[in-house]
């Protein structure tokens, strides 16, 4: 196992609790990553101290207290934000979701006995070593997500430790320890008690993972829970996209209709680019593509181009690729259209209303009259600079403008 080198200002932070008297560790997600030999991206800090004491530790210090009704005090310390929480247990469950209460404890073992997996129940600090009490260390060199304590109890406390544990087996490519497995697959009903928006955060985590096709497989009765029937081909094609969340979220619902798509991104709460990314890429799905062996090629690229831009354009070919590559279709008119749309780009080649070497302003100056049509004009003359049917150049682009 990779040894554990707390980064300074993290020393320094369980340093300066110490000498008011608390002890202080790091927690969770980021032991579990120094372990794992990963550089953690944040680090969480528990400590006996109650939230108040804390914030007596860190007079010179700006606290923030946004997290305090769970405990969490934020320190910023020499410009970084550094979650402090204090340890505490959950009091009893309300619909499988929040707890009734928190209990601040001062005892560093009921606050890791509160945490989902045994990998995530670990904590560390310099002088005392790593404190794992439920065999963390054991499961993470095992790969195994396994409960801390009766599995059927902690997801019936928290439904949503059911999508943490398929997203931790996904993004650290572990297996889920077999009771903890039938334990999620028989507990599934109770993520209609949890928030769209936590389910959102750890399904997106977990379709990112780097074992989502596996996961989703092995836990089907569970996506089915959430989104219904899926083909068995959109969770395989998974495995073959990048990993861009709009890209997977559309091969998962490139079964629907654009717009039933739309609305299963929509209950999900999620962000707008992400909801007309998904809607766009699932309609792409169908839609003709230019042909490389076709003599229009270049200006069907281009028109394409013009549409959807370079990076829309590149999640729709890669969305393409993956389902070419698992029904084992080759790629290689997907590739000429990314390389050719790629050229177009380097070259600057005019594919937007902008880059016209007219601007509404001046064909109203040429006496065309400012209406609802200029629009369309400018759409048009932009179509006929793609077809090569006109130059980009102001007067001949104001001749054309007049004609139509
Ligand atoms: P990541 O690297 O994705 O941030 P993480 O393990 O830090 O992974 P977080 O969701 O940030 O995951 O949670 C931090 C820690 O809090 C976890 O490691 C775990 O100990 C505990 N925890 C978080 N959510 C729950 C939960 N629903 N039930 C029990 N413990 C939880
Ligand atoms: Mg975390």
């Amino acid at each position: 196992m990779y040894q554990i080198n707390l980064p300074e200002r993290i020393c320094a932070v369980i340093d300066r609790l110490k000498e008011h008297g608390h002890h202080g560790y790091a927690v969770g997600g980021c032991v579990r990553d120094m372990l794992m030999g990963k550089v953690p991206h944040d680090f969480d800090i528990t400590t006996d101290a109650f939230p108040s004491e804390t914030s007596e530790s860190f007079p010179d210090c700006d606290i923030i207290l946004t997290g305090l009704k769970h405990g969490t005090v934020t320190v910023v310390y020499e410009g970084e934000n550094i979650e402090i929480t204090t340890f505490r247990t959950d009091g009893e469950y309300l619909d499988n979701r929040h707890p009734a209460n928190v209990t601040f404890v001062r005892n560093i073992s009921e606050d890791l006995s509160r945490r989902d997996f045994t990998v995530n129940a670990m904590a560390y600090n310099p002088e005392e070593g790593l404190i794992d009490l439920f065999e963390g260390e054991k499961d993470i060199s095992r790969k195994i997500i396994k409960c801390v304590g009766d599995a059927d109890t902690r997801f019936n406390e928290d439904g949503l430790r059911i999508l943490r544990a398929m997203r931790f087996a996904s993004v650290l490519e572990f297996k889920v320890e077999e009771k903890t497995a039938e334990s999620v697959i028989r507990n599934r009903k109770l993520l209609k008690n949890i928030s769209v928006e936590r389910i959102y955060s750890e399904f997106t985590k977990l379709i990112l993972g780097n074992n989502a096709t596996e996961i989703l497989k092995q836990f089907y009765p569970v996506v089915c829970e959430l989104f219904g029937e899926i083909p068995t081909e959109n969770i395989e094609v998974l495995a073959l996209c990048p990993k861009d969340h709009t890209v997977r979220y559309a091969a998962l619902f490139s079964h629907m209709s654009a717009d039933n798509a739309a609305g299963m991104i929509r209950a999900l709460k999620t962000d707008n680019e992400t909801h007309r990314l998904v809607k766009k890429l699932v309609a792409s799905a169908s839609a003709e593509m230019p042909e490389f062996a076709s003599d229009r090629f270049e200006k069907d690229v281009a028109h394409l181009l013009a549409e959807n831009g370079f990076d829309d354009l590149d999640k729709i070919i890669s969305l393409r690729e993956a389902f070419c590559v698992h029904s084992g279709v080759g790629t290689e008119n997907l590739v000429k259209i990314r390389e050719y749309a790629g050229k177009l780009i380097r070259e600057d080649a005019c594919l937007s209303i902008k880059s016209l070497d007219v601007s509404g302003k001046d064909l109203a100056a040429a006496g065309i009259p400012q209406s609802a049509e200029m629009g369309r004009i400018l759409k048009k003359l932009l179509d006929l600079v793609i077809e090569g049917k006109v130059e980009n150049e102001r007067e001949a682009l104001i001749e054309c403008a007049k004609k139509i």
